[in-house]
């Protein structure tokens, strides 16, 4: 059914708004930076941890900081004179990383802590907060056939340990910053996210571009076979990046949507085993899958209920699963040819 857009984006607001996106070298984080400068914004400011030199997408014309967020000091620089901040920063990757390092991913927590009470005292306007789809209560997606997970399902709290837990407060931080003091937050719970310039090998990817690279390098060393963690028959919904930057800044611009969590994701709900056929399709071969029980592998089942999201904005991240994956193969393709051949990879 079609849909009426209801919201302004930042474009339309002000453009001459001066931005920051802490966690600007990741994945998430570097494409927003993109999609600002896009837009036209002149001010923006990037900020991330790690050297410049390992940032995944370096984008002209923007200030980069390497500062480490967790502490406070440094969240104060990050957001001196910045009108909106967009907090992406976190200590994160695929089911691999947040079942194995569950203290750093709840270390996240300092970083959360100083940077909203940073953006608050230095008078920001706007400040958005990176959620995840793993805050939703675990008991709920035990079954891959699972229903649809609604905004009101985190409650009551069973989230992923580790990960899911700090998002959850992190979250109500944004609820009491608004709630006792004023300050206009705005929380975005993503569904995973895929998509070019993500994280593609060395044990923070996630599932489908795990998958992309398995495939690439089954086709490239002939063995056509590929190593499956789990068995193949647990469900995800799967959101392209470019939906996931739209949808965090329209998020952002929505008054009604002030410190009230809400998914960002898409709800094609798919198995492992169909995100494989697809990833088989766009490169053309039909590989021998084996399984791996002993895998991380997350709940059996997540999807995003967007009835709160089109209802609000009249939207919801649609790109098609296929038409992102044949984006993600090509790129991650490219990254792995230019690995194989010793040059950099990633811009
Ligand atoms: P990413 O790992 O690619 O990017 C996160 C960035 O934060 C990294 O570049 C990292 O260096 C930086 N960082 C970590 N600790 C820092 C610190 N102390 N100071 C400064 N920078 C620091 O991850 P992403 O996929 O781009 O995710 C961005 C945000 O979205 C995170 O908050 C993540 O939890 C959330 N999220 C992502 C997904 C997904 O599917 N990618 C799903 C749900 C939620």
């Amino acid at each position: 059914m079609p849909q009426t857009e209801k919201t302004s984006t930042l474009a339309a607001a002000a453009p001459d708004t001066r931005i920051l996106v802490a966690g600007a070298g990741g994945f998430i984080g570097g494409s927003l930076v993109r999609y600002f400068k896009d837009k036209g914004f002149a001010n923006i400011r990037a900020v991330d941890k790690k050297p410049l030199s390992d940032w995944y997408r370096k984008t002209p014309g923007v200030e980069c900081l390497c500062l480490d967020l967790s502490h406070e000091k440094n969240c104060r620089r990050a957001v001196e004179g910045m009108d909106e901040v967009y907090q992406l920063a976190a200590d994160m990757g695929g089911m691999g990383f947040i079942e194995r390092f569950r203290i750093e991913c709840l270390r996240s927590v300092l970083i959360n802590a100083h940077m909203i009470e940073s953006a608050y005292r230095a008078g920001a306007a706007r400040y958005f907060f990176s959620s995840s789809a793993c805050v939703y209560n675990t008991d709920l997606q035990k079954n891959p056939k699972i229903t649809a997970l609604k905004e009101s399902d985190a409650y009551p709290a069973m989230a992923e340990r580790g990960y899911g837990w700090e998002k959850l407060i992190s979250e109500m931080f944004c609820q009491e910053y608004w709630a006792e003091r004023g300050f206009k937050t705005f929380i975005a719970r993503f569904h995973n996210v895929y998509g070019p310039w993500g994280t593609w090998d060395g044990g923070r990817e996630k599932a489908p571009a795990a998958l992309c690279r398995k495939i690439i390098k089954a086709i490239d060393d002939g063995t056509n076979e590929i190593k499956i963690w789990g068995d193949g028959t647990r469900t995800r919904s799967y959101q392209y990046i470019d939906d996931c930057v739209t949808g965090i800044d329209k998020i952002t611009h929505c008054e009604e949507l002030i410190a009230t969590p809400i998914n960002l994701g898409t709800s094609e709900l798919v198995s492992v085993n169909e995100l494989v056929s697809i990833i088989e399709k766009i490169a053309g071969v039909a590989v021998k899958r084996t399984y791996d029980l002993t895998a991380p592998q997350g709940v059996g089942g997540r999807n995003s209920d967007n009835t709160f999201i089109k209802k609000i904005l009249g939207w919801e991240p649609d790109i098609p699963l296929r038409a992102g994956l044949a984006k993600t193969y090509a790129w991650i393709k490219e990254q792995y040819e230019r690995k194989k051949a010793g040059l950099k990879t990633v811009d």
